[in-house]
């Protein structure tokens, strides 16, 4: 199916009160048609793009107008005279036409292709929003003279109101009845008026609120926050493809006698240590998951399993240098630890540094870049009644290489 777009910029219109006309104000450093422009050929769903600019325009067209797709001609008095002018330098070989205002940079090329499957099956298709606003009807226009003169003659059910955007869709056959019907002198402020006046029917595809005009400093001010608004969007999505992975990991050992209490490689002067295989340092243990869970590699047990006769004996600091050194393989080096050890008692607080230079010298990074915490668990549950230490870990990995 080929399809047109017709954008009517043939307005010299200063509503927004600026220096230029309203088609050239600039967004994030773009004049607001090379948006609407943009928006339409990335859609992948427009061929040509036929675009009414003021008259004297046409010798010297801005450059962003000079490019394949687009075609220029002159605009006319009234919009829908622009859209005449355009719609017969559209291509004859066009089944669906697109209108689409100059001031509409937000249009998504969903919304351009359902207005044109709707087109193409229908006959005519707008993009519309609900009201979400209550919609009165008055006689008077805001021009009128005397506020006095404004009174509401009655309410519109809102849920039957819809707000027209643009695009707006049309078999070719449809605009073109439209269009004849504008020539004969029927006013209307949009094209699906004239194909509704024509007798055709015109479907409504679902629009957006983002989808706005700009055509008050009010709507510049909120088309810019959208922008922004993007751009935050799309800079967290570049700290993703920079390669930051965050990791969680967690472990419990019971506490019994006749072991020593070893955390973060540290021996912890104790009555009684953690129970488990090799020393049982559960803080290692909880970093170690951190690191390999950050990189999306398994678990402890997975790679170190203690069912295998060459980890028995091996300190928990070497596997988690052994973890980190995995990571590191797949293009990945740790850039900060933060740890939590739940325990009853003993009382940690002196050992912190000492854990986390332990931790710091495994990982091979700066002891700035580890921390380790200590709480009690306030005598409930296991931890809280001297049965076990638990301890949590998160460890965020930055990608250094592919
Ligand atoms: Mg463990």
């Amino acid at each position: 199916m080929q399809v047109s777009a017709i954008i009517a910029a043939g307005g010299r219109g200063r509503r927004l009160g600026a220096g230029v006309p309203k088609q050239s104000l600039e967004l994030g450093g773009r004049p607001m048609l090379q948006w609407s422009v943009d928006a339409l050929l990335a859609s992948g769903r427009v061929h040509e793009v036929v675009v009414a600019v003021p008259a004297e325009w046409l010798a010297a067209p801005p450059s962003y107008l000079v490019r394949d797709g687009v075609r220029l001609v002159a605009g006319g008095e009234r919009r829908q005279d622009s859209v005449a002018n355009a719609f017969d330098a559209v291509s004859a070989a066009s089944d669906v036409v697109l209108i689409h205002d100059a001031a509409r940079p937000f249009v998504s090329a969903a919304m351009i292709g359902e207005a044109v499957a709707a087109a193409s099956e229908s006959g005519a298709a707008i993009v519309a929003v609900p009201a979400s606003d209550t919609i009165k009807w008055s006689p008077s226009t805001p021009d009128d003279a005397t506020a006095a003169a404004r009174t509401v003659e009655r309410t519109l059910p809102r849920e039957s109101v819809y707000l027209a955007q643009t695009p707006q869709a049309f078999r070719r056959d449809v605009l073109r009845d439209a269009v004849a019907l504008g020539r004969r002198g029927v006013e209307a402020t949009d094209e699906a008026l004239l194909a509704e006046r024509a007798g055709h029917t015109v479907r409504l595809v679902a629009g957006s609120r983002r989808n706005l005009k700009v055509t008050t400093p009010e709507d510049l001010v909120m088309a810019e926050a959208l922008l922004n608004a993007d751009s935050n969007a799309s800079a967290a999505g570049a700290s993703r493809d920079a390669g930051l992975r965050i990791g969680s990991g967690y472990d419990l050992h019971r506490l019994v006698d006749g072991r020593a209490l070893i955390l973060g490689g540290v021996v912890i002067p104790f009555e009684r240590g953690l129970a488990g295989h090799s020393d049982a340092d559960a803080l290692c243990h909880a970093v170690t998951d951190a690191v390999l869970g950050a990189a999306s590699m398994g678990d402890i047990g997975q790679h170190f399993p203690d069912t295998d006769g060459q980890w028995r004996g091996a300190s928990s600091v070497d596997l988690l240098r052994r973890a980190v050194a995995m990571v590191g393989e797949r293009g990945y080096r740790v850039v900060n630890v933060d740890a939590t050890v739940v325990a009853e008692r003993p009382k940690l607080g002196p050992f912190r540094p000492a854990m986390a230079a332990g931790l710091a010298g495994a990982i091979g990074v700066e002891p700035s870049a580890v921390s380790v915490k200590a709480k009690t668990n306030e005598g409930v549950d296991a931890a809280g009644r001297g049965e076990a230490i638990a301890v949590h870990a998160v460890a965020l990995l930055e990608r250094v290489r592919r």
